[in-house]
């Protein structure tokens, strides 16, 4: 694997004073191997290493860079907000612009407090179901990731009516054991543990399209079964829009699926790029969240001035009309354009798409679940990646994550990409 020296050089650096060398695993690269790039800056579709190689972006920052890098309104308005004073620990507009936003473009939410992470928001929205119902087990499902507060942090593959066990050290049996994992889109075992145990289940929490197992989508049946089944049951349904929201729709997968959850996290894009996320939902639920109710919660720098700016600023771009029509065209054009440079390679490969979210499966199928996302050829990914990225595209370094494209991605762009990748499909054996 070639690398350039000054990446190696601060990589070692970095691993003297920081755990691996990394302040968030997955940038680690020990998936694929090699040595991560220090990132100098970014603009547009691209970003630049400390070599001064740039690179086509298919992570965007894992989301938030829907409307491409350093886009000239939103780093004006973190600019102009930054005169004005970074932090107060009181109450600004902005906030109160800020929530009529998400109330206006995700209609299921009536009230919404903002958090600084994604972590932050589903910690959060679990403890205030929990709250609400005051029961204490949870449904979540297995390959869906939800941040890392310990109660989520559970092992996948424990059966029907099997509680976890941590997937993280660190975290007590005790908490988990009110954690039950299911399979995603296994709709019938989502019944029979419903009939089984549902009025002790406080909350479901689910991503509505996957997204951290690479790119795996919900059946509707499946939803509205748990929709269902959470209504018959007082259960509380908490949507983990976090990556979807705002991103594979503008009123995020909920608004495609026709789906009101209880409950809504989101994160990333609405930060464009800075520390903002939210939960928010029923106003009747939220009644119970500090200082109206017994759920506490609470945050320095929620609601952060400057973070909401840059917020505030992307969901106005990305409400221009068409915004997300030309997002999914871009998708599409990409994971079209792989699927034909593959099968011209004969190499088994497949691809899914929706509105600015793909996945790229190493596998003849598209798969529904955790179990046969797994079954992807990650050798093979593993030297596609690297192939890619020593030609200046860095897509997401893991088989298992999925891809996202931004409004500065061109047609151009776009077929760049693919005719790289054809090189890279061509020297897989
Ligand atoms: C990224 C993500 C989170 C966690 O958000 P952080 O800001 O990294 O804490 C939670 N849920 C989903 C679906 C995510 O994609």
């Amino acid at each position: 694997m070639t690398t350039t020296s000054l990446n190696n050089t601060l990589f070692e650096r970095a691993q003297r004073t920081t755990p691996g060398g990394v302040n968030s695993p997955v940038r680690a690269f020990r998936s694929v191997g090699g040595t991560p790039r220090f990132i100098k800056r970014a603009q547009g579709a691209s970003f630049w290493d400390v070599e001064d190689k740039e690179y086509i972006d298919y992570i965007g920052s894992w989301g938030p860079a829907i409307v491409g890098h350093a886009h000239p309104d939103v780093v004006k308005a973190v600019q102009d907000a930054a005169v004005n004073g970074l932090s107060f620990g009181a109450p600004t507009e902005g906030e109160i612009l800020m929530a009529e936003e998400i109330c206006k473009l995700v209609p299921s939410i009536e009230q919404v407090r903002l958090v600084s992470s994604g972590t932050e928001a589903t910690m959060s929205a679990l403890r205030l179901a929990r709250g609400y119902t005051k029961r204490d087990k949870i449904i979540k499902f297995e390959g869906c990731y939800h941040g890392h507060a310990d109660s989520l942090l559970v092992k996948a593959g424990s059966g029907l009516l099997t509680f976890g066990n941590p997937t993280s050290a660190g975290v007590p049996e005790d908490f988990v054991k009110h954690t039950l994992v299911l399979d995603y889109n296994n709709t019938q075992q989502l019944e029979d543990t419903f009939a089984a145990v549902g009025d002790e289940i406080a909350c479901v929490i689910v991503e509505p399209v996957a997204g951290n197992m690479n790119l795996v989508k919900a059946s509707q049946e499946f939803l509205d079964t748990m929709r269902r089944l959470c209504t018959k049951h007082g259960t509380v349904l908490i949507f983990d829009e976090v990556m979807s929201g705002f991103r594979v729709a503008l009123g995020g997968a909920q608004s495609l699926n026709g789906i009101i959850p209880d409950l809504t996290a989101l994160g990333k894009v609405i930060g464009g790029g800075l520390p903002v996320a939210a939960f928010g939902g029923k106003k009747e639920i939220m009644a119970h969240l500090a200082p109206l109710g017994g759920v506490y919660q609470a945050g320095t720098l929620s609601g952060n001035p400057i973070a909401v700016a840059a917020g505030l600023t992307t969901l106005k771009i990305i409400q221009t009309p068409g915004f997300h029509a030309r997002l999914a065209a871009t998708a599409t054009r990409l994971t079209t354009g792989l699927t034909q440079a593959a099968k011209a390679a004969e190499v088994a490969f497949t691809a899914d798409a929706i509105g600015g979210m793909f996945g790229l499966y190493f596998a003849k199928d598209i798969p529904s679940s955790y179990t046969e996302v797994m079954r992807g050829n990650k050798e093979r990914f593993n030297t596609f990646f690297h192939h890619l990225l020593n030609a200046g595209v860095y897509l997401a370094p893991s088989a298992f994550e999925a891809g996202f494209v931004s409004a500065a991605h061109t047609d151009a762009i776009i077929d760049r990409t693919i005719a790289l990748a054809q090189d890279a499909f061509a020297q897989l054996d």
